[in-house]
């Protein structure tokens, strides 16, 4: 099964996508995470790309399509993913389906978790993340067992850079000029599926897996 999640900075889509990974055994990938460990390790891609995550701004669309579609080439993919964070403009849409056409292959849901901007930066200014294994708590709905400490490594959590209420505000005005639009494009391909991503994490996570077939 080959997934897209949809929805704005904070919606959820990570949560949502390690959840259905490990039910359906599938390679979760992350744009952002991959991003992320390329600053963390100081590669040229990751100097490049921390300018523009730093603003709130989305990495240009060259330094990322071919990123994603190596990556959905390689073995571990053969049986589906769930692509989180990517596409994030039409022209990466554009890419993807045409990398996907070029292996007699396409994308069987886009899913859309939906949550008012109102909810966004609340859900932001909570978000921990881990700064080794990556999972994501939030201090008041998904706290760690022990404050501070993620509960898969015991490494310590860190409020990410980007989750600064100011350049929150800025993603989400990115998000809805140039990420919004993809939301009619899967409609139109006949392959969204929309969540209220407002209920608690399992309660989504009901609803997504009854949408997919
Ligand atoms: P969130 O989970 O809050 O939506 P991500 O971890 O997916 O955030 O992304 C963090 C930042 O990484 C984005 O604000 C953007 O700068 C960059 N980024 C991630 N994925 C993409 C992408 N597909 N295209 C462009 N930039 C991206
Ligand atoms: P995204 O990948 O879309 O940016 P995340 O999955 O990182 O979003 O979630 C953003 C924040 O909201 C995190 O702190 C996460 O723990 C929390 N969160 C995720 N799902 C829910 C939910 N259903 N209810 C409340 N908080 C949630
Ligand atoms: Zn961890």
């Amino acid at each position: 099964m080959k997934i897209i999640m949809l929805g704005a900075p904070g919606a959820g889509k990570g949560t949502q996508a390690k959840m259905i990974a490990d039910a359906y055994n599938i390679p979760h990938i992350s744009t952002g995470d991959i991003f992320r460990a390329n600053i963390k390790n100081n590669t040229e891609l990751g100097i490049k790309a921390k300018k523009y995550m730093d603003q709130g701004l989305l990495v240009p669309d060259e330094l990322t399509c071919d990123l994603v579609v190596d990556r959905i080439c390689q073995e571990d993919c053969a049986d589906g993913y769930v692509l989180d964070g990517f596409p994030r403009t039409i022209p990466q849409a554009v890419c993807l389906d045409k990398a996907l056409e070029g292996m007699s292959d396409k994308i069987d849901y886009a899913v859309n978790v939906k949550v008012p901007d109102e909810n966004i930066v609340r859900r932001m200014s909570g978000r921990r993340a881990c700064a080794k294994c990556g999972a994501t708590y939030h201090i008041v709905h998904i706290p760690p067992k022990k404050e501070g400490i993620c509960d898969r490594c015991s490494s310590e959590l860190i409020l990410r850079d980007d989750d600064k209420p100011e350049t929150v505000l800025k993603r989400l005005s990115v998000y809805h000029a140039q990420t919004q639009p993809l939301i009619e494009y899967y409609d139109e391909k006949g392959v969204l599926v929309e969540v209220d991503g407002t209920q608690e994490m399992n309660d989504v996570f009901a609803e997504i897996t009854g949408a997919l077939k």
